[in-house]
């Protein structure tokens, strides 16, 4: 660069070297939104999609491309497409399967709000139409999906708050019998401990957010399919719909998810413990924890014998007021509205995810004016304890 002015050296000198020989041993952070090539003739074919590399990153990053490799391998599918969040990502897995005016979404009645609002505000200006049913009440759901001919089935893994345990492979039996897709959100559970694909779902999303990252430092979703086929609809949603993951982001989550396996572990024999505690607890009055409530039903979806690392409890006083007095008694226990990270972290369903029912539907689906959730951390499971029993008195 010696011909150059120094405000021209500044400019340039030092980039686009070399690549190493040695491979680094962790993904590189690729912070570039575009690439260049040494010739256009190169640039072309990489654009027509013969090349098969990196030109622009709305379109494609090497940092967000390994963390897709990571948790498509943890879920056992054949594509995994980042998105900027998990509504991102339920917004992808949803227009791939290709709904269009009139198509019917047939939604588990327990999902998370946002998607809801996401399925009547979004989809439905477009004329797709949802329905709801209890997933857990399987004849039923076969009665309605028979009715209905549904285009999607949607389902959560583990449903929010009440921990209700999806039954994946008979609910994808229903929707394959009546040709429709499975979705399912998988954010509850993590890779770790169910895998839906395996289950028969036809795509797993996740709010990368929660426990994939498990730090409460990052945004992110990801869509996993068990077919190659989907990968053009996924990609092209990402490129034109632009919610594109951070390299950042895709950076700490990818980090995060190297120790999912340990946090799990330690979240979910955490969560049992608490939930054994409080259910001997006398201001309590109904502990929810699928290894409690449906253990049968919890063992056939989840690895191993765990229960997952949610616990979610209804007091004896059934108030707003003495649950927000429970919570804000709280010294360790963090009060936020998300999940699935180190810290133990509480939420108030009723005036959080679940705010925008009416009481009247919040009652219906059992979510009572009480009810906290636990999202367990993995501190020292005796320190956890102690809090929530000395908040409770
Ligand atoms: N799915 C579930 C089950 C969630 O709980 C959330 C957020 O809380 C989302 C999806 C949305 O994820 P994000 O906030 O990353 O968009």
């Amino acid at each position: 660069m010696s011909e150059y002015s120094i405000t021209t050296k500044l400019v340039h000198a030092g980039e686009r070297g070399e690549q190493p020989v040695g491979k680094p041993v962790s993904t590189p952070i690729y912070p570039t939104a575009t690439y260049t090539y040494d010739s256009m003739a190169e640039m072309d074919k990489v654009f027509s999609g013969e090349g098969g590399d990196y030109v622009y990153s709305r379109y494609g990053n090497p940092t967000v491309a390994a963390l897709e490799k990571a948790v498509c391998e943890a879920e056992n599918g054949k594509v995994a497409v980042a998105y900027a969040s998990g509504m991102a990502a339920i917004h992808a897995a949803l227009a791939a399967c290709e709904i269009t005016t009139g198509s019917i979404v047939l939604a588990s009645q327990d999902l998370y709000g946002a998607t809801f609002d996401l399925l009547n505000k979004i989809f439905g200006v477009y004329g797709v139409k949802t329905k709801t049913a209890d997933f857990n009440n399987l004849d039923e759901l076969a009665r309605i999906a028979a009715e209905l001919k549904p285009r999607v089935l949607l389902a959560e893994t583990i449903s929010n708050p009440l921990l209700k345990v999806c039954d994946i492979e008979k609910v994808a039996e229903i929707a394959h019998e009546h040709g429709a897709k499975l979705v399912v959100d998988n954010t509850f559970a993590s890779p770790y401990l169910c895998q839906p694909l395996t289950l028969g779902a036809d795509f797993s999303v996740h709010s990368a957010t929660k426990y994939l990252s498990g730090h409460a430092d990052s945004t992110g979703g990801v869509v996993i399919s068990r077919d190659e086929f989907d990968k053009p609809n996924l990609d092209g949603i990402k490129k034109l719909v632009g919610g594109v993951l951070s390299v950042w982001e895709a950076h700490h989550i990818l980090r995060g998810i190297k120790t999912l396996a340990l946090r799990l572990e330690k979240q979910c024999e955490n969560a049992e413990k608490i939930a054994i505690a409080l259910s001997k607890n006398a201001a309590i009055e109904k502990v929810y924890y699928p290894n409690l409530d449906d253990k049968k039903s919890a063992n056939k979806v989840l690895r191993g014998n765990f229960g997952g690392a949610l616990v979610s409890i209804k007091l004896k006083n059934d108030s707003r007021e003495a649950a927000w007095k429970f919570m804000d008694s709280l010294n360790l226990a963090v009060r936020a509205t998300s999940l699935g990270d180190v810290y133990t972290l509480v939420s108030h369903s009723a005036s959080s995810s679940h705010r925008e029912l009416s009481p009247k539907k919040r009652e219906t689906l059992g979510i009572a004016e009480s009810l906290v959730r636990i999202s367990v951390g993995i501190e020292d499971v005796n320190d956890i304890v102690a809090d929530i029993e000395q908040a409770l008195k």
